[in-house]
């Protein structure tokens, strides 16, 4: 017996399945109406791609990535997140050439190595939108307003936004030296982490989930009241746009995510009904000097990324229910005996060839057994055959939710079947 499946990650079936394409259709739907193009990049990148853009210091490339040399010895890691993959990707096409903003998204699965709990995994997926290419705090409020709208399409409540900035480049040196002489004191109460970001990276120490740096965070000073009057103003703008859009927010001024690429505005989509610490269901932010690091030109941008499996883990829990598919009937079809399956099989073609879900029960068992293992399977309705109808050239069709039943003459009406199954 071989083990099972890698700690972390998870076989997806069943009602999963379609809690996720639910999911992933609604999107697709939000991304076509706010004109998003879809774009696949590789399962790995070389990390470098990685480290320098999330930041070294972060628990990301510290503790988390997938990383590995191939045969000839170069280190690659299994993409942790999108947003570097599509700005590589951008730069490296020169996709920045056509007109901006570049609207982009991805459905891809993600790596990271963190400690599994429900909705914390391994291999996870990620749907994720990029705009690329306008500093404007219009395209904030457009972002988040998609961000907004798919949790609505999915019909969530309890959900909170929280929204915060992180301030630019400039205004940030600025508050690191104030966070640090205002730590430095107190730096034998953090964590060996957190003391080693206080020298490289303070802002991660908001990261930490260690109590007692929790502790000492706490009452620390807030980058929201450092931000520079540029980053304020931009700020502003973005959250009198949300309010115009009547998108409910809340400030969260110790809010930064772990990533270092953010700039300005960042976000986080909560829900107050997932019980577990893993209670985000999104996040995002402005990423204006990516790009830039990365050799491409200077072009502002922003996006987010929901994670899929939290997402339908929330819908299983609030049960909120959808309609599958395009409503289409499905048929079994039940011989009474083996030698029917070739007349059965004209039957099925014309049914599947005109867009009809129509299946063969294989095993030949009694009527009233088949027709059980048919309600049990959610088949709508059963098209029995037995010697009368092979005899007639008909076929008998039941209606296993209504109770009630038709015989049809195959030779000549044959098309009257799709009527019934849109009764
Ligand atoms: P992040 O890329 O860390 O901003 O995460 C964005 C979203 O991805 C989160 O809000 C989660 O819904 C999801 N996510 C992040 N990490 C994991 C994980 N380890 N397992 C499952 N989902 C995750």
């Amino acid at each position: 017996m071989i083990t099972g499946s890698p700690r972390g990650t998870s076989d997806i079936f069943g009602q999963d399945i379609e809690y996720r394409n639910f999911i992933i259709s609604k999107a697709k739907e939000l991304f076509k109406i706010f004109n998003y193009r879809e774009i696949i990049t590789p399962a790995f990148e070389h990390t470098e791609v990685f480290d320098k853009s999330i930041g070294d210091s972060t628990d990301i490339v510290q503790k988390e990535m997938y990383t590995f040399l191939d045969k000839r010895g170069r280190s690659l890691t299994l993409r942790p997140e999108g947003t570097a993959p599509v700005v590589r990707a951008v730069i490296e096409h020169k996709m920045y050439a056509e007109n901006l903003p570049l609207k982009l998204y991805y459905i891809e699965n993600m790596f990271r190595y963190e400690r599994p709990q429900k909705g914390r995994m391994r291999e996870f997926w990620q749907l994720g939108v990029e705009a690329i290419g306008s500093g404007q705090a219009f395209i904030d409020a457009e972002v988040i307003w998609v961000l907004n709208a798919l949790f609505e399409k999915l019909r969530f409540k309890n959900l909170k936004l929280l929204i915060n900035s992180i301030g630019c480049t400039k205004c940030r040196k600025e508050y690191i030296q104030v966070l640090k002489n205002y730590l430095s004191p107190k730096k034998d109460k953090l964590c060996p982490d957190c003391q080693y970001r206080l020298e490289k990276n303070p802002l991660r120490i908001f990261d930490c989930k260690v109590d007692q740096c929790r502790q000492v965070i706490k009452d620390s000073p807030k980058i929201y009241s450092y931000i520079c009057v540029d980053c304020r103003q931009h700020f502003n703008q973005v959250t009198d746009f949300l309010k115009t859009l009547g998108i409910s927010f809340i400030i969260k001024e110790d809010l930064v995510r772990g990533f270092d690429y953010y700039t300005r505005t960042i976000f986080e989509i909560i829900s107050e009904d997932l019980k577990s610490v893993q209670n985000a269901l999104g996040g995002g932010g402005r990423y204006d000097k990516l790009i830039e690091q990365f050799g491409g030109p200077d072009i502002p941008s922003i996006g987010f990324a929901v994670g899929l499996e939290r997402t339908y883990i929330l819908m299983k829990q609030l049960k909120l229910n959808f309609v599958i598919g395009d409503n289409k009937k499905i048929a079994l079809v039940i011989l009474m005996d083996r030698s029917y399956q070739k007349y059965a099989l004209s039957l099925i073609k014309f049914t599947r060839d005109n867009g009809y879900a129509c299946d063969l029960s294989y095993e030949i068992k009694s009527i009233g057994s088949q027709i059980k293992w048919a309600e049990k399977n959610a088949y709508d309705f059963v098209i029995i055959i037995g010697e009368d109808e092979v005899k007639t050239d008909s076929c008998t069709i039941k209606d296993i939710k209504k109770f009630t039943q038709y015989k049809l003459s195959w030779k000549n009406e044959k098309e009257k079947i799709f009527k019934i199954f849109g009764s």
